[in-house]
């Protein structure tokens, strides 16, 4: 597999927020989005053996793995190495952008995907797979971050036609005022979390953690 970074720390965003990880952070993605902040994944990185990577997952003291990126769901091994993984009993998220097939993972006991359906300020949100939606699971969820009107427009829409009954978490991109979108919410009573980047209000931009 080809990978970027390997680091412990704990989840930043999403539903699992809080909770100590040993992320690995793949290289390559097949998406631009115009405020990615892994920029540094989309080229470089270094070869390394899946079974031996799985078994420093497996050896690390967290319970939870991460398999982030860039794209994890472009490395060709990424479902032997999470399939590994998770039969010893470890659990691993799955952060992926939503364009490519997660079936292949959500037939692994022991995986949680959080899938981006990405919005128009993205720059992206024509990549989604529309098929993934299908099959997401009750402890599967769905990401949306917003930066602006438009973006709150897109999702509400979209949750509203795709996903009711689907765990849907917004996160204000980095640097917009979450309280707007915390009030357009709750005036217009749409059913999602709003959950910020934690890693970044403890440690800003900084890389690896
Ligand atoms: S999918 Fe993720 S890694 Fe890829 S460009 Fe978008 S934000 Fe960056």
């Amino acid at each position: 597999m080809l990978i970027t970074e390997k680091f412990h720390s704990i989840q930043g965003e999403g539903r699992l927020t809080g909770i100590p990880m040993f992320f690995i952070r793949t290289n390559l993605c097949n998406l631009r989005c115009k405020w990615c902040d892994t920029t540094y994944s989309f080229s470089g990185g270094h070869e390394e053996n899946y079974q031996e990577l799985a078994d420093e997952c497996i050896a690390s003291w967290e319970g939870w793995i991460c398999l982030t990126g860039g794209e994890p769901l472009l490395q060709r091994e990424a479902v032997e190495f999470t399939r590994k993984v998770c039969s010893s009993g470890k659990s691993v998220l799955i952060e992926t952008g939503g364009s490519l097939d997660i079936q292949p993972f959500t037939l692994i006991e022991g995986t949680v995907i959080d899938m981006d359906i990405k919005t128009p300020s993205s720059g992206e949100e024509k990549s989604i797979r529309m098929e993934n939606l299908k099959h997401l699971r009750p402890r599967d969820y769905v990401k949306m971050v917003i930066k602006d009107m438009a973006d709150l427009d897109y999702s509400h829409k979209f949750i509203e036609k795709y996903l009711m009954g689907n765990e849907v978490v917004f996160q204000p991109a980095w640097g917009t005022d979450p309280a707007w979108i915390v009030e357009e919410v709750l005036k217009r009573r749409i059913p999602v979390r709003i959950m910020l980047q934690e890693h970044k209000y403890i440690w800003g931009e900084k890389r690896g953690v």
